[in-house]
């Protein structure tokens, strides 16, 4: 199985801190040629990095995230459960009894809940 570590938003935040004296995000290059954004511009960035880092692309990462994650792809939302003697866990669609493996999953699906989002930290 490949090791997938999920990170969480304050993990991808704190890589892209915007700056109001040169208007740059801390991800871009700092040079001349680095085009400047807003604030708002800014927000949207982040929020593009964050959508990007929940976007999940192949069954290896489905199968590294724990029980209990949640996404959505192709308008339905799927929950992972345990799969008695086996590794990686089955996704259940929201309202069905069916239990796919990763590989039977429309892919890219989004992420849409992680259990590490429920911890204080
Ligand atoms: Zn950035």
């Amino acid at each position: 199985m490949v090791e997938h570590r999920q990170p969480t938003l304050a993990q991808v935040v704190e890589q892209h801190v915007y700056s109001p004296n040169t208007y740059l995000c801390s991800c871009s290059r700092d040079d001349d040629d680095a085009p400047t954004i807003s604030f708002t511009e800014w927000a949207v960035h982040v929020a593009a990095v964050w959508r990007e880092a929940c976007t999940i692309t192949t069954a290896g990462q489905l199968d590294a995230l724990p029980t209990g994650a949640v996404i959505r792809t192709a308008g339905v939302v799927y929950a992972s459960e345990p799969r008695t003697g086996v590794q990686a866990n089955a996704w259940v669609a929201i309202g069905d009894r069916y239990r796919h493996c990763s590989d039977e999953i429309l892919l890219p699906a989004l992420l849409i809940h992680h259990p590490d989002w429920s911890r204080d930290e």
